[in-house]
């Protein structure tokens, strides 16, 4: 795709998302350099990478913008997000958090839940009756900060559904414990993707991981 065609999608995309006060997480994982570089010239903070090394590759390319984990991840790659993720999306299970966060410095990591709406077997992400167990401990680990949850919907399923679950899930986390929680704030939603980004606005999204959408 052409520069002047790419800043022209993000363009539009960036104000029909102003208009819903929703942010815009650019995922770049098949873009080029040369597109990451247009839209960042433009004025596009947020990237999104899902495999840790292109990840770590990324930020130490384009140290100016902030570099969001939304993939899978493996202990023995725990490094790379603690110290190049401005922010982790899929966190999972407690042992892989703890294994980031020895690596986080003088900062504290903000984090999201990945969670398994639809309870697909081979899907990623902690069942939603395990979330709020993930939610206290990850509050424990002094170097991580609970943002919110994330979500994707499932290939042939009922997106709607699935992000109106997760909101409702947000909604009655953010009405019990987290209350009585030092510092915990809002919790954010971190859901829709390139193929369902407008449903899920509709369901109170409040950043969506566009890749296709925007890069083709
Ligand atoms: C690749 C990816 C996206 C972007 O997908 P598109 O359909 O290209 O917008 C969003 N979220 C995650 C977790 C991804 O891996």
């Amino acid at each position: 795709m052409s520069k002047e065609k790419l800043f022209q999608r993000w363009q539009v995309l960036c104000s029909e998302l102003e208009r819903a006060h929703v942010r815009l997480l650019a995922v770049s994982k098949y873009a080029p350099d040369e597109a990451v570089r247009c839209l960042m010239n433009a004025g596009q903070t947020d990237f999104g990478e899902s495999r840790p090394q292109s990840l770590r590759d990324r930020a130490l390319r384009f140290p100016g913008v902030h570099w969001h984990m939304i993939g899978p991840l493996q202990k023995n790659k725990a490094k790379y997000i603690g110290r190049y993720a401005f922010k982790w999306h899929s966190v999972e299970d407690i042992e892989t958090a703890k294994a980031v966060a020895a690596h986080v410095r003088d900062r504290k990591l903000p984090v999201m839940i990945q969670v398994n709406v639809a309870e697909m077997p081979h899907q990623h992400g902690t069942d939603m009756a395990r979330v709020s167990v993930l939610l206290d401990q990850l509050m424990d680990i002094p170097a991580l900060q609970v943002h919110g949850l994330m979500c994707m919907a499932p290939k042939d399923g009922d997106a709607r559904a699935c992000f109106r679950a997760l909101r409702h899930l947000r909604d009655r986390l953010a009405g019990g414990s987290l209350r009585r929680d030092r510092n915990a704030g809002e919790l954010k939603l971190c859901m829709g993707m390139s193929g369902d980004y407008r449903v899920a606005i509709e369901e109170g999204s409040n950043m969506v991981r566009l890749g296709s959408a925007l890069f083709g």
